[in-house]
Formats: structure tokens, C-alpha cells, sequence
């Protein structure tokens, strides 16, 4: 080991352990656990993390507990540079294939006596064994596919395949890691296969590269369960589709549970083949929405306990009341407190100190979150067709008046205007005007399915250009 490298381990090693003794265990494990020291570089330290994600987060949240750890244990201050695309000790992306266990040695006497092909184990190193459904807040949002995954733990195949979709953030990994959890409590043989999209793509082209592709196939098509997230990548890219599909057919086939996620349905992912939609459609899909404050609140109790923390009922509605968008947004505005109480080991955060703590993250979420009626009015108008200025306008007839209809209603759900506000945004139209329009668009959600889907493919998609 060369003298820098030996000096950038020794002083990560001695940052640890300061940062152990610093903050609770659990987010330790969570944040610091699998950073890799880099090098050093004069006054700075690259530490290695395995996306930009998790770079940002630890940024925003931990930047100043961080730097404190290094400086401390290295006598001086440090800028602190992410590098992503490090993976510590597990080895890269799950993509290893299936191991061998070694033949146990084969006492004398059984020599004559066939040995058993050893079984194949596989790694599961992409699951989170936190992610599970004791640890899974249930509320209306996301009760279908929650539900669904639970079937699809208890009676594999009955809906083949579970399509999970829904927005950032909302839960769908959590629940596609609860059902490999799940599987694996009620059965420690079960072949389970849980890939990202892009760890799907990257051990395809390896095993190419490789010359493995029949180990490539067979890791795949020998699975009871095949859990793939992120489908919605597959777009695009041909080649993997076609492999992608095959694997599908010979899983489908036998019957082996197959869950996918994606942040669409099927129908709106531009590039996917047409034969991939129908076979996602296939099966069951499922909705994960946005969560409700009520949802929202639930989930920061539950975590708070998780962290041994009880903050202030205040404390917490004001947290719900500003993330809406995003679970994982919502669990970091609580990691930020926790890890401040931890450090101060003054455990009775003020509400005030929770307002100062959180506002660069707000202001962070508020800024993704503009939603504007404009964004609104220009959406649902080209989804069908019209202008915006006859949404804005008089006129009545069918065509103009329910996307009309269903841009107030948008507007209500996505933005903070109050009813005589949105009427005022649409052409000054009565408040009544504008509750009727969001009551009538309700109701044919919930009597249309078809319709709701338009509804909420509009939502998704004013979500993701705002
Ligand atoms: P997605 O895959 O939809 O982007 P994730 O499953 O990664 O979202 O969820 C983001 C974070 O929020 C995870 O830490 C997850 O455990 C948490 N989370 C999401 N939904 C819930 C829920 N209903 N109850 C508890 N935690 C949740
Ligand atoms: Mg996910």
C-alpha cells in the first residue's frame, strides 16, 4: 500500500470513529458505513460514495458533522470532495453471478458415494433488509400496491407480472425490497433476483464482454422471483430489450413471480417496444401517488423511533406540512434533526431550531416543487389538443370544458392556490365554478379507471417537467 494511500485510510478510519461515537448507529450504518477513502490532495479529502445522490444528500445533510469528524481527526481543516461511482466492500452492482458453494470435503468412506451438485447461492447484496413491510407506512396513496406486493410475497405468481409505478421518492424500491425481504423470511432457498434496470444493462454488457452470456441467462431465467426497478430505462435500448424480453417470456412461463417499477406505465415510456408494453400491461399494475399529510406524519413517527428520537408534535407537522413531494425528502429533513440532536446531545430540538436547521432544504424542495398553473394550463392543453387560451376562455363545448375541468383540478392538487384564486387563473372564473369542476372530476375518477389514468398520467408528467 503506497504511504498516501496508507494516510488517507488512517485518517478516514480515525474520522469514523469519531463520527461513531457522534451520531446514532443506524445512521452511521445508513450514510457512513460505505464511504471509500479516496485520496488526499494537500487540504482536501476525496471520499467515495456510490452516486450523485448519495453525495448530494450527504452534502446537505452532514456536511458540517463530516468536516468536524475529519478535522478532528486529522488536526487540520479539509475540503471535503464527493467522487461517485465507488462501491465499499460489497463487490460492483450485484452483478455476480451465482456462486458455487464449495463441496464440503467428502469423508473417506462415502467415496464411492455420488456427491449432490452443490446448490447455487445467490447474493443478495442489492436488498436492504430495512426495507420492509413492518417498516412500510400504509395509507391511501399507496395502499393497492402495497397490498399487491404483499400478495405477490404470499402467492407468487398471482399477479404476473406486479407492475409498481408511481413518482420519486414514493416507496417503490422500499416495497420491491420488502417483497424480496419477505420471500427470503418465509423461504432462506428462494432464487431471488433483485436488479436495477441499469445493473440488469451493466451485467448484460459484461457478460458479453465476457464471453458469460449463458451464465448471464441463467442467473436470470433460474429465478422464483425476479424483481427489476426502474424498467421505465429499458427505453431505447434495443438489444436489451430483446434480452430483457426473453427473460420475461421464460419466467413468465413457469409461472415465477416478476415485479417491475417504474416512474410510468407501461403506455408512456417513449422507446419501449410495443411487445414489452403488452406484456407489462399483462398483469396487475399499481399506483404509488403522493402521500397525504396524514401518510406523511405516519411515516416521520415511524422513523422517528427507528432513530430513537421523539421530536415535538410541532416539530413533526412542520416537517409534513413542507415536504410533500417525496418520502425520501421527508426522511431527510428527519435524518438532519436526528443527527443534530445527536451531535448537540441536546435532544429537545425547538421548533425553532428545526426551522433554521431545514430551511435550505425547503426552500430546495419548494424550488423542484414550482408548480405553476401556466405549467398546468400548457400541459393539459396540448395533451388534447386545444390552446391554452381556450381553457382560459369562454367558450363551453365538451371538448374545451373538461380539460378545463381537469386543469383546475390539477391546479387544486398541485399547487397552494385557493378555489377563488384558481377561478381568477382561469379566465376569472366564480370559486363555486372552480369547486364544482374539482368535485366532478372526482367523481369520474372514481367511477372510470380509464379516465383516472389520464388524470393522473397528466399529474405525473407536470410532476416531472416542474
Ligand atoms: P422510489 O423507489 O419510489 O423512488 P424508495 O422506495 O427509494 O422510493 O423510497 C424512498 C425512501 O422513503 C426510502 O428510504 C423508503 O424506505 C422510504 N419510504 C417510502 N415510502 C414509505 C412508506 N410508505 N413507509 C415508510 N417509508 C417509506
Ligand atoms: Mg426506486
Amino acid at each position: 500500500m503506497s504511504h498516501a494511500l496508507t494516510e488517507i485510510s488512517g485518517l478516514w478510519a480515525e474520522a469514523s470513529k469519531i463520527l461513531r461515537h457522534k451520531i446514532c448507529a443506524t445512521t452511521f450504518e445508513q450514510w457512513f458505513a460505505n464511504i471509500v477513502p479516496v485520496r488526499l490532495d494537500n487540504d482536501r479529502i476525496i471520499l467515495g460514495v456510490s452516486d450523485d445522490f448519495f453525495a448530494d444528500w450527504l452534502r446537505n445533510n452532514y456536511e458540517d458533522i463530516l468536516a468536524s469528524a475529519i478535522q478532528e481527526a486529522g488536526g487540520k481543516a479539509y475540503t471535503i470532495d464527493f467522487e461517485s461511482g465507488h462501491i465499499a466492500k460489497a463487490p460492483a452492482v450485484n452483478c455476480v453471478m451465482p456462486v458455487k458453494e464449495e463441496p464440503r470435503a467428502t469423508p473417506r468412506y462415502t467415496e464411492t458415494v455420488q456427491t449432490p451438485v452443490p446448490a447455487q447461492k445467490r447474493i443478495h447484496n442489492g436488498i436492504n433488509p430495512r426495507h420492509t413491510f413492518e417498516n412500510f407506512v400504509v395509507g391511501e396513496e399507496n395502499r393497492y400496491a402495497h397490498a399487491a406486493a404483499m400478495t405477490a410475497a404470499g402467492t407468487p405468481g398471482a399477479y404476473n407480472p406486479l407492475y409498481i409505478y408511481g413518482g420519486t421518492g414514493l416507496g417503490k424500491t422500499h416495497l420491491l425490497q420488502a417483497v424480496a425481504n419477505e420471500t427470503l423470511n418465509r423461504n432462506p432457498n428462494a432464487q431471488i433476483e433483485y436488479v436495477t434496470c441499469e445493473e440488469f444493462l451493466n451485467c448484460y454488457v459484461d457478460s458479453l464482454q465476457q464471453r458469460k452470456h449463458s451464465e448471464f441467462r441463467n442467473r436470470f431465467r433460474t429465478a422464483d422471483v425476479l424483481l427489476v426497478d426502474d424498467v421505465h430505462q429499458l427505453a431505447n435500448k434495443a438489444q436489451l430489450q430483446e434480452e430483457f424480453f426473453n427473460t420475461f417470456n421464460t419466467l413468465f412461463h413457469k409461472n415465477s413471480q416478476i415485479i417491475l417499477t417504474s416512474d410510468k406505465q407501461p403506455s408512456e415510456i417513449a422507446g419501449l417496444e410495443k411487445r414489452l408494453v403488452t406484456r407489462f400491461e399483462s398483469g396487475v399494475a399499481v399506483e404509488i401517488t403522493a402521500p397525504s399529510f396524514e401518510t406523511r406524519l405516519a411515516i416521520l413517527k415511524m422513523k422517528q423511533e427507528s432513530h430513537l428520537v421523539k421530536f415535538g408534535d410541532d416539530i413533526l407537522n412542520f416537517i409534513a406540512s413542507n415536504v410533500r413531494s417525496s418520502i425520501r425528502i421527508l426522511e431527510g429533513a428527519l435524518i438532519r434533526l436526528v443527527a443534530y440532536s445527536s451531535v448537540t446531545r441536546d435532544r429537545a430540538v425547538t421548533l425553532k431550531t428545526a426551522e433554521q436547521l431545514l430551511k435550505k432544504l425547503f426552500e430546495q424542495e419548494n424550488m423542484t416543487r414550482k408548480i405553476t398553473v401556466e405549467t398546468i394550463q400548457k400541459r393539459v392543453a396540448e395533451h388534447f389538443s386545444i390552446h391554452v387560451h381556450d381553457i382560459i376562455g369562454k367558450k363551453r363545448p365538451k371538448n374545451i370544458a373538461e380539460p378545463r375541468m381537469i386543469a383546475m383540478y390539477l391546479t387544486r392538487k398541485m399547487t397552494d392556490k385557493s378555489f377563488p384564486e384558481i377561478g381568477l387563473e382561469f379566465g376569472g372564473r366564480n370559486h363555486a365554478t372552480v369547486i364544482h369542476a374539482v368535485k366532478e372530476i372526482e367523481d369520474s375518477m372514481n367511477t372510470d379507471p380509464a379516465f383516472k389514468q389520464t388524470v393522473s398520467a397528466l399529474q405525473r408528467q407536470i410532476q416531472a417537467i416542474s
